[in-house]
């Protein structure tokens, strides 16, 4: 049921569900991915880290250490 626009709208809005399925992720190379800190800010601070080494939105091994320019910081939300 539903028109493809509807379908496609919930293929969208499962895209993280798909990332952990380790399916889908951007390429390291798209958001610039490195494997040591960007200044404070590193994987396992930011929300789509997963230890022991992977990410729900970027592809392949993830450091604890490392960084990439989709960075986004645990608890953010409640500092506001
Ligand atoms: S900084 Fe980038 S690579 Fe690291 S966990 Fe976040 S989104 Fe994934």
């Amino acid at each position: 049921m539903g028109t493809i626009l509807e379908r496609m709208a919930a293929i969208e809005s499962s895209h993280h569900v798909i990332g952990d399925l380790g399916m889908a992720k951007v390429s390291k190379t798209k958001v610039e991915y490195q494997d040591h800190p960007n200044n404070r800010q590193k994987c396992e601070l930011c929300t789509m880290f997963r230890a022991p080494g992977s990410c729900t939105y970027v592809a392949g091994h993830i450091a604890r250490r490392g960084w990439c320019t989709a960075f986004d910081r645990l608890g953010k939300a409640a500092k506001r």
